[in-house]
């Protein structure tokens, strides 16, 4: 699994850079953020949830959707959708409320 950065999308805010955990993503001469080494990433989502821009997707396993079917977040306040566009251009929308995350 990895991400893909649309350029034309991304604003150059560097927020994405923050947060990757294997420090994976970098900015190119225009401050715009490209991948440096895809095959390492993990999956994590971290960056696809700090972009609010829709410029990062992340790829679906085949075991979660697969067929090309990728993955970006909107926030709108505590609510966080998660996005999934299946190979077919069809989306789903999962909305989790971060307020009760960790209610049980
Ligand atoms: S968070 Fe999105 S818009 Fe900002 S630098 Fe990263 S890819 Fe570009
Ligand atoms: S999904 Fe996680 S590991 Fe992969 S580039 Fe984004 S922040 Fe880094």
């Amino acid at each position: 699994m990895s991400i893909a950065i649309d350029r034309e999308k991304c604003t150059a805010c560097g927020l994405c850079r923050q947060v990757c955990p294997g420090s994976l993503l970098y900015s190119d001469g225009q401050g715009k953020t490209f991948i440096k080494y895809p095959k390492d990433c993990w999956g994590c989502t971290s960056c696809v949830k700090e972009c609010h821009f829709k410029a990062i997707k992340y790829f679906l396993g085949a075991d979660m959707g697969g067929k090309g079917s990728t993955l970006y977040t909107k926030e709108e306040g505590n609510l966080m959708h998660w996005i999934i566009v299946d190979f077919e251009g069809k989306e789903k929308i999962i909305t989790i409320d971060k307020s009760k995350a960790n209610a049980y």
